[in-house]
């Protein structure tokens, strides 16, 4: 009997995973990504080209330079969109037809094609390059797109895992201006993920201690519907901050929507605040929620609390951090929790 689905051959210029067995981290290998727009090539001379809509894909009007929205806010068609949810046009993990993996795996245990979702979350119409400029309302449908996107690649079997991320301003990675995320789905649990499993595992109680010592200490910058802004015990940069739920909950996208806001209140929140401490700083920030399903052991999903890690890049990560995975920082937790509160006041 043939196979029914007949296997494809990855295109050269495919995404690829390829495995370092003496490290165990897994590099993305996407050559298309390098034709990727950039701010950086938008025309020096202002001439016909200075309005952002004339060179910028993100921007209302210019909806026929992105993929077909998989979710848009509102989602009436007749009325004009505040956010969407896109396909990248430079993923750097794809949808793999079926029979392809087995030809690549073959070819190489360490290397083989990069299957997965990888979407981009316009989070304005407008040109906008700070959180801060969205209004509120419009913000907290930004989170719940996310969740909507996120519970609909939850069900999928040849997925693992997912994540949001953003990198604001290009310290932190950004090569457009205009406000947005990614949104990634892969068919593997990341090295950083299973370690953080792990540690939960064997100490169920983690994230109840890291609430505890921060409530302790001092360093709950702010809460909403029982979710927590705290900076944790050992920050990479100033201003390190996590945002989760106290009571245990394994998955973002199976939250209630009184947590949907909590997290949208509070990131507008904090950019707000470290805008006044250090303005202009750029950051990222991503969520920790667990492998979909049961993939995770019943220990981890008992005890998980999903986190948004929001990590400052006042200064650039250099050999040290890259030699040990340890980081510098010049500010204590609890002055960094101080400084965050005391922007508010
Ligand atoms: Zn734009
Ligand atoms: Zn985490």
């Amino acid at each position: 009997m043939s196979d029914p689905v007949p296997a494809a051959d990855p295109a050269p210029d495919d995404p690829r995973l390829h495995h370092d067995p003496v490290s165990g981290r897994t590099v993305f290998v996407a050559p298309r990504r390098a034709a990727r727009p950039h701010d950086a090539d938008r025309p020096a001379d202002a001439g016909t080209m200075s309005a952002p809509r004339d060179w910028c894909p993100f921007c209302v009007g210019n909806e026929h330079r992105t993929p077909p929205a998989w979710l848009r806010s509102p989602p009436d068609a007749g009325k004009q969109w505040r956010s969407r949810i896109v396909p990248n046009l430079y993923p750097f993990a794809v949808e793999c037809p079926l029979g392809r993996e087995a030809a690549v795996e073959q070819a190489s245990p360490l290397t083989r094609s990069a299957h997965g979702v990888h979407d981009v979350v316009i989070e304005s119409a407008a040109h906008e390059r700070t959180v801060a400029a969205v209004a509120a309302d419009a913000w907290r449908d930004v989170w719940e797109l996310c969740r909507q996107r996120l519970e609909m690649l939850a069900g999928r079997s040849d997925l693992a895992w997912a994540t949001i991320f953003k990198n604001s301003g290009p310290q932190a990675g950004a090569s457009l201006e205009h406000l947005h995320s990614q949104l990634v789905a892969l068919d593997f649990v990341p090295s950083v993920m299973q370690a953080e499993i792990a540690a939960v595992d064997r100490t169920p109680g983690l994230f109840a201690d890291v609430i505890a010592a921060a409530d302790c200490a001092g360093r709950i910058v702010a809460e909403q519907a029982d979710v927590v802004l705290l900076v944790p015990d050992a920050p990479r940069q100033p201003f390190e901050a996590w945002i989760l739920p106290r009571t245990t909950e394994p998955f973002f996208h199976a939250t209630s929507p009184a947590r949907v806001a909590a997290i949208a209140d509070l990131t507008q929140l904090y950019v707000d605040r470290l805008e006044q401490l250090v303005p202009g700083s750029h950051f990222n920030w991503w969520l920790h929620q667990l492998p979909f399903g049961t993939r995770a052991p019943a220990t981890a999903r008992a005890a998980w609390h999903w986190h948004l890690e929001i990590l400052p890049r006042l200064s650039s990560f250099a050999g040290f951090e890259l030699a040990t995975g340890c980081h510098i920082t010049p500010l204590s937790p609890d002055e960094s929790a101080a400084r965050l509160m005391q922007a508010g006041a």
